[in-house]
């Protein structure tokens, strides 16, 4: 990032990204843990995520499910339960603002949890899954399942098979109908009414550890997207974005929408 890029006020940021996005049509949204830590869930890899404090190939790789489906489980359902007593913040009720604005905004999420949705944005695109669906790995399966806590331990599919949380793992693939959604939304739009044409990228709560990630951000700089990147931390995203917004998404969010 440029010397006068990092030295601009932040309010001069906020006014720029403002403006920007009163001027929008198509917005891309891509949030990580983020943007739900100030509803109380945790992030992953910050001073005090769940990977500090938990061994992620213990809890989150087809191996350790393999091994011990129990414990997973346990560990699932606690985070089923901390996601159903969490409410929506200010960070996904501004996003949902934006589309009854009239905005087609188009979120990539790589939460499984379902703030977005319970805060009214409608075009939501799970990247790695969701914590209320379970899938069978045997006959292929997908149930959705919003008990906190499950009343079945571990959870069973109707074939007798333990079912699995449909949840992208370590060392798994990103499941196709996300990437095919995301592609169809790059081509078309939303619902097929654009034309690819992206204003505005809002880049909320990720370190952005994905390549997958960046190659999405700089697709949308690439058709035309200000990049707006908004975390305490500047990540290597943060350092390509147009603007940099150094602080929390519940804060920032209401500074740079429209409220009228
Ligand atoms: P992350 O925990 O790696 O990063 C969270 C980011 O949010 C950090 O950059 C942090 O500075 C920022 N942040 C914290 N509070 C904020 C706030 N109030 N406002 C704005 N930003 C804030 O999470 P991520 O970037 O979403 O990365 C994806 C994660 O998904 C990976 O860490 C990976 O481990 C995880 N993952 C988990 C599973 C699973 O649960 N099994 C599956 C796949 C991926």
């Amino acid at each position: 990032m440029s010397d006068e890029k990092t030295t601009e006020s932040l309010e001069a940021k906020l006014a720029s990204v403002r403006e920007w996005l009163n001027a929008a049509q198509n917005v891309m949204v891509i949030t990580g843990a983020g943007v739900s830590a100030e509803s109380g869930v945790p992030t992953f890899r910050t001073t005090d995520g769940l990977w500090r404090q938990f061994n992620p190939m213990e809890y989150a790789t087809p191996e350790a499910f393999h091994q011990d489906p129990v414990k997973v489980w346990k560990w699932y359902d606690a985070r089923r339960q901390g996601i159903v007593a969490a409410q929506p913040n200010p960070a996904h009720l501004m996003l949902a603002r934006l589309e009854e604005q009239g905005k087609q905004v188009f979120i990539v999420t790589q939460n499984v949890d379902d703030l977005h949705e319970r805060a009214g944005s409608k075009m939501v695109v799970h990247l790695h899954g969701s914590i209320w669906r379970l899938r069978c790995e045997r006959d292929g399966n997908i149930v959705e399942n919003r008990e906190a806590p499950l009343s079945e331990m571990p959870p069973t599919c109707f074939c007798g098979e333990v079912m699995r949380p449909d949840i992208v793992w370590f060392g798994e693939e990103l499941p196709w109908r996300p990437l095919q959604q995301i592609d169809e939304y790059l081509m078309e739009g939303v619902g097929g009414q654009g034309s690819g044409r992206i204003d505005v990228c809002l880049i909320i709560g990720t370190e952005a550890s994905f390549g997958y990630i960046i190659e999405l951000a700089v697709h949308a700089r690439e058709h035309g997207a200000k990049l707006v990147d908004i975390n305490p931390r500047l990540t290597d995203l943060g350092r390509m974005a147009d603007v940099q917004l150094a602080g929390k998404a519940g804060e920032l969010l209401p500074r740079i929408v429209n409220r009228e």
